[in-house]
């Protein structure tokens, strides 16, 4: 009987880890994937060209649903993880939806890192990580005015990418 695999967030990195797996293995695990995003695996490094216009959420879908269908992978989405049981060996989501594990992968990625400035915590004030934050950059757009960028890295400069 296969294995129980959960993976806690679906971003860049389990994405390619469960093309490997089921390359190497298929049918040794049983997949759950929670992810705290509501949607599938997309390429985060593609949001420049979504924020610039070029190209659409659709565009920088890695695995859309036929991709989990066809693995028979369980995909939570909008389920963020907030307990792991490791005695009992299950995991629980905010939304209540719990799942035990034989094996466990967290895959949460980073949090972007806002200086404590008076106000950071304003409306208006943006990261730059996920599909959200270039839906509320576009948005915040629309009403014009003035943009401050704080922070001079390669994604605050760079020119989208084709
Ligand atoms: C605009 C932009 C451009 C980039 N360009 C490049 C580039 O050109 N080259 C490069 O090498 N890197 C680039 N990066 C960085 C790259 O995207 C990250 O290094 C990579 O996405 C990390 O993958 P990950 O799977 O570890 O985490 P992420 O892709 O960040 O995924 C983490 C996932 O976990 C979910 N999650 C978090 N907490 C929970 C929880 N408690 N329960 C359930 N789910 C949870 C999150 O919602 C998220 O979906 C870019 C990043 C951005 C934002």
């Amino acid at each position: 009987m296969a294995q129980k695999l959960v993976i806690i967030g679906n971003g860049m990195a389990p994405g390619r880890m469960l093309e490997e797996l089921f390359d190497r293995a298929p049918g040794l695990y049983e997949v759950t994937i929670f992810n705290a995003e509501p949607r599938v695996n997309y390429d985060r490094i593609m949001l420049s060209p979504v924020l610039s216009g070029e190209k659409t959420y659709e565009d920088i879908i890695i695995h859309g649903d036929d991709w989990y269908e066809a693995r028979g992978v369980t995909l939570h989405r909008g389920a963020k993880v907030s307990k792991i049981d490791r005695e009992a060996k299950t995991v629980t989501a905010e939304n209540g939806i719990t799942a035990s594990y034989d094996r466990l992968v967290i895959a949460t990625g980073s949090s972007p890192f806002i200086i404590p400035v008076p106000g950071h915590d304003l409306p208006g004030v943006l990261a730059y990580r996920d599909l959200d934050d270039v839906d509320r950059m576009l948005k915040i757009a629309e009403g014009q005015g003035h943009a401050v960028v704080i922070g001079g890295g390669l994604w605050a400069l760079k020119r989208p990418m084709g």
